[in-house]
């Protein structure tokens, strides 16, 4: 690797766990570690540490990259920016992500911070499926389900940031289940995230057997999703990652149902050919967060 590429820190924060690494690519991650998620003082003691210790080993770090589990301030300049903010997760709402890099950086260095979401999608659009193209939406089905969306080289942000999980599906005929989200029971995240399958069935999503009923019913309801999102953000890519999507059985089941619910009204020849390069697995597997945090670093440097 060329040394004169600049020096990222790269951290992809969870509510399990903290990954972080230092490095100038995808190519060249360095000393990945990861800190298990814990109180907030204790684990951001952790990443400060880190950090100061990778600054010794490899030099002054240039920038750092941050995707983390929200909701987040990604807004730059406002009160709240670098901030977790309304999290449900005991002891992490209010806290300060970007103080602990600041105080493992001897001089200010610029500081890019979005959803955990956003960084995998800006990493799949800069390194992975969805190099090159204009709209690149990832969507995660995992613990809790998000989606980010990157267009024209930028992650989106609005008002706040995308929800994507939190869209409302229509209920499945026949499905009685009430819904996990603490919020709004029945929406996608409380009828299709890993521990909402888990509740309906009774039995944890990775133990199901790939002929389960619970498979059929969550490609419907991702399938379902699915359609909201090409119909409204138009995304040349969508790229489904997380958990449950180690499924394999899952991502052309979904193909399938989305190519009936949306009846031939989207006239691309992708979506005519069986959306198998539309609708795909992530190009950087279980790294797309990781690379995305760093690739946003780097692009906070301004220099490609
Ligand atoms: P997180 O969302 O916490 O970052 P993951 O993306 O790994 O982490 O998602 C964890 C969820 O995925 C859990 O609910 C787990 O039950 C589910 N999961 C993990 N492996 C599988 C599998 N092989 N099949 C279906 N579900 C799985
Ligand atoms: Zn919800």
């Amino acid at each position: 690797m060329s040394d004169s590429l600049p020096l990222i820190g790269a951290v992809e924060a969870g509510g399990t766990k903290f990954m972080l690494a230092v490095g100038t690519g995808p190519e060249d991650l360095r000393d990945i570690t990861r800190i298990p998620t814990t109180t907030p003082a204790e684990t951001l003691a952790r990443v400060t540490a880190y950090f100061e210790e990778a600054a010794r080993r490899h030099g002054p770090l240039a920038a750092f990259g941050v995707g983390t589990f929200g909701p987040a301030g990604v807004h730059t300049g406002e009160k709240d920016f670098g901030f977790i903010t309304t999290t449900p997760k005991p002891g992490w709402a209010h806290t300060d992500l970007l103080a602990s890099l600041r105080a493992a950086s001897a001089a200010a260095v610029p500081m890019a911070f979005d959803t955990d979401v956003n960084a995998a999608a800006f990493g799949e659009w800069k390194h992975g499926a969805g190099r090159g193209r204009g709209a690149v939406l990832y969507l995660t089905v995992g613990t809790g389900i998000g989606g980010g969306f990157v267009v024209n080289g930028r992650p989106l942000h609005g008002l706040i940031h995308p929800e994507m999980g939190h869209i409302r599906p229509p209920r499945v005929a026949g499905d009685e289940f009430a819904g996990a989200c603490p919020w709004h029971g029945a929406c996608l995240e409380g009828m299709a995230s890993g521990p909402a399958i888990a509740a309906r069935w009774g039995r944890p999503a990775g133990e199901l057997p790939p002929d389960h009923p619970a498979w059929e019913l969550e490609a419907e309801y991702l399938a379902l999703a699915c359609v909201n999102f090409l119909t409204t953000l138009s995304p040349e890519k969508l790229i489904l990652g997380g958990g449950v999507m180690d499924q394999p059985q899952l991502l052309p089941m979904i193909r399938t149902r989305v190519a009936a619910l949306l009846n031939g009204y989207l006239s691309h020849p992708a979506i005519a050919a069986g959306l198998e390069e539309i609708i795909v697995a992530p190009g950087l597997g279980g790294r797309s967060g990781m690379v995305g945090a760093l690739a946003l670093g780097v692009a906070e440097c301004g220099v490609r």
